[in-house]
């Protein structure tokens, strides 16, 4: 089920552009367009929830799935000496857009 009001599903159903660098079945990535590192990427899964507490088991398979295929898709964008990954989960996060989402940094030296 896509939210009318979330920006990305959005991007996932076209209505808004985006620098995507990959897609399946089951995810997309494209560039954060107030990019935090070098390199910074968001992953997505096609259903739209925000939260792992709202992990059912298919959602579950989702995440593994894009867990596996991240080691690629950010060496094939520029993250050769390794990447790190956040998920802002609610508001003492500052998690802002619903949608669960994976943060791909690198492409440099991070900072802690
Ligand atoms: P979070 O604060 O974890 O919810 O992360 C949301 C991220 O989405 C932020 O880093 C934003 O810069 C990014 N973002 C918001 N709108 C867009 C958009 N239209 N295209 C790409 N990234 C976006
Ligand atoms: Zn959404």
């Amino acid at each position: 089920m896509s939210n009318e009001n979330c920006v990305f599903c959005k991007i996932l159903a076209g209505e808004i552009p985006s620098a995507k660098v990959y897609e399946d079945d089951k995810m997309i990535v494209f560039k954060d367009i107030e990019p935090k590192a070098k390199v910074h990427l968001l992953a997505v899964p096609r259903e739209h929830f925000k939260l792992l507490s709202e992990l059912s088991e298919s959602r579950a398979m989702v995440l593994a799935h894009m867990l596996r295929r991240i080691p690629d898709i950010a060496a094939q964008n520029g993250c050769k000496d390794g990447y790190r990954l956040v998920i802002n989960q609610g508001d003492d996060a500052g998690q802002t857009v619903p949608h669960l989402h994976i943060h791909i940094l690198g492409g440099e030296s991070l900072p802690w």
